[in-house]
């Protein structure tokens, strides 16, 4: 039997509620930020992820998926999102909008070949924002404060905001001269990766996860002591514009984050849930001031976040406990032949107008129907036998109570949506989930 590849994974019939229900919540949140969304390929020119990402990264060294297409170019499976928007923002020339900053997320699939573990998949989803064309402070603090409400909207309230800043070019030189001097006699204590970073992109060995602890990496110099007088400009007015949003945060000195491309601010939310294990960051983001001159675009400042899909799933498995079983508006039990009397047609007229109807097709008895029914939750039966066919009725038999009515096949529709809208003062049933 062929099975599926280490580190993917389907998403079966019976969890697609819940990945709906973060995919609704994230458009309704991306529409209240005035956010458009754009989609990109999920397969690029290798190129761009090594001129983006960054050579040095595990990412690009180790973890993408690249294969040569028949005309032997270097393709790559997409690892992360935001190289392909500033491609295509390039590309598309979307900067000559009157109306900068671009405001713009991203959903789908993303591939690194990693070791697979929980929360830590080869295909995985990311949901991410990117604010294009703004230098402004406020701007860092919008993209902080839309990561945050998108998860007070799944209502994954235990999470820990903590942000930081590298600060401009100038700064990242000097900070990075200083690492170097403090790393050289000491690199020895550190993991053999951090040797291997030290030498290829020093910055990043404070975000090594093996040594955290370790008394070199605390005791190293930090980016936020190095900024240039207008990076801690900056770095102030995010901080300020985070306190009159009213955000919980806290300032990490030590999170750098692991991709080239970041400047200034950088953050990442996390959250102690259980459910999470060791894959503890929901979402990573942070500006870019340079990204888009080095892939040969015009000089626009950028900044963004990537959320983990999958990661979010197992937050909402803590703090959802109760499921709420799936429902459906009819289920029509039809006791004559289907094809002589006016069942589809019926069924049909309900569909269009929006109510959720299912039906046997397989010529089920009578008990068989109605056991088929009760799985799938129907609000009310529809009973439909040759009596009925012959007055031009519809027995209707609420799920709920012992009351059945005969309803003429003209009122039919109407008198759904009157008794289902009854109880909700939801005006309109089509096909919202008012009235369930
Ligand atoms: P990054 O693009 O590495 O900054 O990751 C952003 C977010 O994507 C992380 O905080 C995770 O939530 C998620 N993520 C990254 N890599 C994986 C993976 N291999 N499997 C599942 N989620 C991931």
């Amino acid at each position: 039997m062929i099975r599926k590849i280490k580190g993917t994974q389907d998403i079966l019939p019976n969890e697609i509620e819940k990945w709906h229900e973060i995919e609704e919540t994230m458009r309704n949140v991306a529409k209240i930020f005035n956010f458009s969304e754009i989609r990109t390929p999920i397969f690029e020119a290798s190129e761009l992820f090594h001129r983006s990402v960054g050579e040095t990264t595990d990412i690009v060294k180790k973890e993408t998926y690249d294969f040569k297409d028949r005309g032997s170019r270097m393709n790559t499976l997409r690892p992360e999102g935001t190289a392909g928007v500033v491609r295509s923002v390039i590309e598309n020339k979307l900067y000559t909008d009157p109306n900068l900053p671009l405001k713009l997320y991203y959903y789908g699939p993303m591939f690194r070949y990693e070791r697979p573990q929980k929360g830590r998949q080869r295909q995985f989803h990311q949901f991410g924002a990117e604010i294009i064309g703004s230098n402004s402070s406020l701007v860092d603090a919008e993209v902080i404060n839309f990561a945050a409400t998108y998860l007070k909207a799944l209502k994954i309230n235990d999470i820990n905001i903590r942000v930081n800043s590298l600060g401009d070019r100038e700064s990242k030189d000097r900070y990075q001269l200083a690492l170097n001097e403090y790393l050289e006699p000491n690199i020895h204590n550190l993991c053999e990766d951090c040797n291997r970073r030290y030498k290829e992109n020093p910055l990043r060995v404070l975000d090594c996860k093996v040594d955290k602890d370790s008394e070199t990496l605390k005791n190293a110099p930090k980016p936020l002591d190095y900024l240039s007088d207008n990076a801690k400009v900056h770095f102030d007015q995010v901080i300020m514009a985070l306190d009159q949003i009213g955000l919980n945060y806290t300032i990490d000195k030590n999170l750098v984050r692991g991709l080239d491309y970041y400047t200034h601010t950088v953050f990442e939310i996390d959250s102690d849930l259980e459910t999470l294990g060791a894959q503890s960051t929901l979402v990573g983001g942070g500006r870019y001031n340079n990204l888009y001159q080095s892939l040969e675009g015009p000089d626009l400042p950028a900044i963004g976040f990537a959320f983990g899909v999958e990661r979010l799933l197992l937050a909402l498995e803590a703090i959802n406990q109760e499921e709420v079983k799936p429902q459906i508006h009819c289920y029509f039990i039809n006791l004559g032949d289907v094809f002589e009397n006016e069942s589809l047609k019926i069924i049909n007229q309900l569909r269009r107008g929006g109510l959720i109807v299912d039906y046997d097709y397989f010529n089920k008895s009578l008990k068989a129907q109605f056991k088929q029914a009760d799985r799938m939750n129907p609000r009310f039966y529809l009973i439909y036998g040759d009596e009925e066919a012959k007055k031009g009725v519809v027995n209707v038999k609420p799920t709920n109570s012992k009351d059945q009515v005969e309803v003429r096949i003209e009122d039919l529709y109407q008198y759904l949506i009157n008794q289902l809208t009854q109880n909700t003062g939801c005006s309109s049933c089509e096909g919202c989930s008012g009235c369930h």
